[in-house]
């Protein structure tokens, strides 16, 4: 499974999304409908025309048009944030129980609560207060400095207070202190009233742009990881939780419409801010101060609706073909196997071509893709002693993926099947039950490459079948690919220019920058090619040559150590040109069989490349 980059590439200039970002941001300017918040007094001073909008991608990067940099106080933005975060600090049963997640279908400000005294949900100014108390009765003094830092860490960069807006707010603010005291009657929040909505006041006055409103959603988006600073600010139980009551509650009375027509959990504020948030794709941060009379960014609302239009956000309208993660399936009978075994091995594995079977998997392994998966691998019937699954391209396995994954491999393929995993570093990267299912007795392996796999599965087909078994004996040099056909005359000629040479286990025996011209048949042992990173890349076994290239004055294209001890015949480039003039036709011979083997792995090549995008 490879592992992804760290940062994204810088994109052009101008990509399709930002071209639509900016247009979305010039035609949407001149709608100049609704009012700035005016109730309290200092958020009257915004600057109506401010517009910007703003987009974060799950891989961290930010994409801008119009306003993006403008500070505005987050408001009501703050309360997902605050509601994830008292999840993960007091325990979901906690927060559960004194705050509910019903939509409550009136406005923000509004006074009531449930017929059991607790308010409707967290998103609401009851909810929010409540919450805010919740944190408050644990971290005492911290509180504030707690919020702040958070929704910091959710945004990638320190947040500061607007003094201004909070002060004034404090001021005015009678409506939220009435709701706290009805809170405090019924046991909702307790201790100073004014103390804990200083805390509440301020964490709506904190300061955001629509970029940061965007990286913030992208936090949520990615389970809770910031994919700008890729740190881990919220679990990804309370994110889930978080969204839900978002795409329920988070636009105000508006929310239900909102996610029929827009379908994408969110959450606006009265500073003129939208966040939202889709899971697995993007972060989406508007900022535009005029508001419905909802108390919803008039602006935002069109940018988001309409961005939902072009680009099916709707989280309710998703397509996935499952079958794209499997995207190859094939035996050798129609994929010809590596070249270089000795005559007598490969005769065993041209019979028995139908005894490894190749699944290749790509993308995401899902609960629907993996799923898919255990059909396709439903039929005993079908599966041959060997089967290899190549994980080499699958970015990512899910919990539930991997669940049916271990299961598939636990209990429905059967015991005469082995069971190859290629392309991880070790049963434990596919999940923690796989070596534990190992270790009682399943067959299943893992190899790093897809080659290694093969030849693994090779060797135990051979070795089955009664051919050598890898390592033991010395290898007969006539049984070597490069020198067949010769006659016993001309190997005991070609031998005798040769030296003998052991290696001890992990000896570079072949440098690929500091190339000698010598070619090596290996005659006891086992060898490796790595590239230049240390990536083993195949491995060979007695019978077969490396370093074959010398032959024709080419360089070398990887490194070769020794796995074990080894025992090699060498044979210098000139020891070779001397041979071709002392036995022109064998050396002639010796050329043609590189010349096949060398194609042989170019059709292996070609016809692999061919089952994976055939
Ligand atoms: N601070 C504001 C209030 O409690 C937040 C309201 C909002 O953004 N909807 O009234």
């Amino acid at each position: 499974m490879p592992k992804p980059d760290a940062a994204s590439p810088a994109p052009p200039a101008e990509t399709p999304l930002l071209a639509y970002l900016r247009r979305c941001q010039r035609d949407f300017a001149d709608d100049h409908s609704g009012e700035v918040a005016q109730y309290i007094p200092e958020l009257g001073k915004a600057d109506p025309d401010h517009f910007g909008i703003a987009v974060a991608t799950i891989d961290g990067y930010v994409y801008e048009a119009g306003d993006t940099d403008i500070p505005f106080t987050i408001q009501s933005i703050s309360k997902a944030g605050v509601f994830a975060l008292a999840l993960d600090l007091l325990g979901p049963d906690k927060v559960e129980a004194s705050i509910g997640v019903e939509p409550s279908g009136e406005a923000f400000n509004s006074i009531r609560l449930r017929p059991d005294n607790r308010p409707f949900n967290a998103m609401v100014n009851t909810g929010a207060i409540a919450c805010c108390g919740l944190i408050a009765a644990a971290e005492g003094d911290g509180t504030f400095e707690l919020i702040r830092a958070t929704l910091s860490r959710l945004a990638g960069r320190r947040l500061d207070v607007d003094e201004a807006v909070f002060q004034s707010e404090r001021t005015t603010g009678d409506r939220n202190r009435a709701i706290a005291y009805l809170l405090r009657t019924y046991g909702g929040i307790a201790g100073d009233v004014d103390r804990l909505l200083d805390i509440y006041f301020r964490q709506c006055s904190v300061l955001v742009t629509a970029r940061d409103l965007a990286v913030m959603g992208a936090s949520l988006a990615n389970q809770g990881v910031n994919p700008l600073t890729g740190e881990r600010v919220f679990s990804g139980y309370a994110v889930a939780r978080t969204l839900a009551v978002m795409s329920s509650s988070g636009m105000y009375d508006f929310a239900g419409e909102w996610i029929y027509r827009v379908g994408v959990p969110a959450k606006s504020g009265v500073g003129g801010g939208i966040l939202a948030a889709l899971p697995s794709q993007l972060g989406l941060g508007t900022f535009s101060p005029r508001l419905d009379q909802h108390g919803n960014s008039v602006r935002g609302i069109r940018t988001c609706e309409a961005m939902s239009e072009a680009f099916d956000l709707h989280m309710l309208s998703r397509q996935d073909d499952v079958r794209a993660c499997l995207v190859a399936d094939y035996d050798f009978r129609t994929v010809p196997a590596k070249p270089g075994r000795r005559a007598g091995e490969q005769r065993i594995l041209d019979d028995r071509s139908g005894a490894i079977r190749v699944v290749e998997l790509a993308g995401k392994l899902s609960f629907a893709t993996m799923d898919y998966v255990t059909r396709r691998l439903a039929d005993p019937a079908q599966l041959p002693d060997f089967l290899i699954l190549n994980l080499r391209r699958v970015a990512t396995i899910t919990d539930a993926g991997m669940r049916l994954f271990t299961q598939m491999i636990e209990s429905q393929i059967p015991a005469t099947t082995t069971v190859v995993l290629a392309g991880v570093d070790g049963l434990s990267q596919v999940g923690p039950r796989m070596r534990q299912l190992a270790q009682a007795g399943v067959k299943v392996r893992a190899f790093p490459t897809y080659d290694a796999a093969v030849e693994w599965a090779e060797d135990q087909v051979v070795y089955r079948h009664g051919g050598f078994a890898r390592g033991a004996g010395e290898a007969d040099l006539s049984g070597q690919a490069l020198l067949d056909g010769l006659s016993q005359d001309d190997v005991t000629a070609f031998a005798r220019l040769g030296t003998r040479v052991a290696f001890e286990a992990g000896t570079r025996i072949v440098s690929a920058v500091e190339p000698t011209p010598k070619v090596y048949f290996l005659l006891r042992g086992m060898v490796s090619a790595r590239s230049m990173t240390g990536v083993r890349i195949t491995t060979m076994i007695p019978g077969t040559a490396f370093g074959e290239l010398a032959l024709i004055d080419q360089p070398r294209s990887a490194d070769v150590w020794s796995e074990t001890e080894v025992l090699c015949l060498e044979v210098g480039a000139d020891a070779f040109e001397a041979f071709s003039r002392s036995h022109p036709a064998a050396a002639r011979r010796i050329i043609r069989n590189l010349a096949v083997l060398l194609a042989a792995r170019m059709r292996m090549a070609t016809a692999r490349i061919d089952a994976l995008t055939g």
